[in-house]
């Protein structure tokens, strides 16, 4: 295994096949967060006797605060699951200052490397608090129960490097960069997009090394937007375009589909190769056509009508490609002519 330096936030990696077996014996006092079905998967498997076995209902504070209080004394909290079981496993290891253990069994979102907890605070997500697995087990056997279509949508956030530098360079080329520029990490983002790129079938397949790269990617991005404080190699006019359907819809979409859809969009807006990362979506089988998220061509063509002015509005968004580009409806209608609704 290649070992990572710099700011992981992951204090020790434990991957291999079966690799969570019998680590609850080796825990002492410890509580679990998760869900249902992840539970089922490992709870056998996992060993020890948890002081308690927390199923999470909701990430509303005012709910986390409550649990909290109902807490039994513990020395470990062990997050199992995705997204909320995680966030709720680093909630209570930020505010009890306690070990944490992150077991994710599906890979769609990267709570499992971030060092905030996302919950919810009169329903509106907040990023709150630090945290660190101390270790990050990633047990292939595990993971591999999980649909495979969303593991592979883990690799969104790390393909969005490839529009995300892309107007990150570009803002920095009118002057416009919100951050002091780093060639380097706009150079070493890209090495990450590098490395996926030879292991296309690997994560496709789910195979040990693929699921593994997927990890390793969001690691060493850590390595360079942590000390940097920002995450502008991997976000850009991709996501703002998620953000303006997020508002117009009004509803949830799975993360790496919907960064998938933009990163379609927004590299021919760049003229950037679109090609080239539209072949590495398909060949990985990450789903990003509007039919896969039930997106309706009317909506989506007004979104990206809408783009330019939805940015201009909302400042705490970077400078892309978008704020010099002039949308029209014949571009918009050519632009989606690939994708299925
Ligand atoms: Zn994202």
């Amino acid at each position: 295994m290649l070992s990572i330096e710099g700011q992981t936030n992951i204090t020790e990696l434990r991957a291999g096949r079966d690799c969570s077996k019998n680590l609850g014996e080796e825990l002492g006092r410890f509580v679990v967060t998760t869900m249902e079905i992840p539970w089922n998967v490992i709870r056998e498997k996992l060993g020890g006797k948890p002081q308690a076995v927390i199923m999470v209902e909701t990430m509303e504070e005012s709910w986390l605060e409550e649990m909290l209080a109902k807490l039994p004394e513990c020395d470990t909290v062990v997050g199992i699951g995705g997204g909320q079981a995680i966030d709720a496993a680093k909630y209570i290891s930020w505010k009890r200052g306690i070990r944490l253990v992150s077991i994710p069994t599906i890979l769609s979102v990267d709570a499992f490397v971030t060092p905030a907890a996302g919950i919810r605070r009169n329903h509106e997500v907040v990023y709150v608090g630090t945290s660190t697995p101390n270790p990050l087990v990633i047990d292939f056997e595990i993971l591999r129960t999980a649909p495979p279509e969303l593991n592979i949508a883990g690799v969104g956030d790390l393909l969005s490097i490839h529009t995300g530098t892309f107007d990150w360079e570009y803002a920095q080329s009118k002057g416009k960069s919100e951050y002091p520029f780093s060639a380097a990490d706009v150079a070493n983002g890209r090495k990450i997009l590098g490395k996926l790129y030879t292991l296309l079938p690997e994560i496709h397949n789910q195979t040990d090394k693929g699921l593994l790269a997927i990890v390793e990617g969001y690691m060493v991005m850590n390595t360079l937007c942590l000390p940097a404080g920002h995450y502008r190699i991997e976000e850009g006019s991709e996501h703002f375009l998620f953000y303006e359907l997020e508002e117009r819809l009004k509803r949830p979409f799975i993360h790496g589909y919907i960064v998938g859809l933009g990163i379609y969009l927004m590299s021919q807006l760049q003229n950037n190769q679109f090609e080239k990362i539209k072949n590495v979506m398909d060949e990985l089988g990450l789903k990003y056509h509007p039919a896969d998220m039930g997106i309706h061509k009317e909506d989506l063509i007004a979104a990206m009508l809408n783009i330019k002015n939805f940015v201009a509005k909302k400042p705490n968004l970077w400078y892309s490609v978008i704020d010099d580009s002039e949308i029209t409806k014949e571009w918009a209608l050519n632009a989606i002519s690939g994708l299925r609704f």
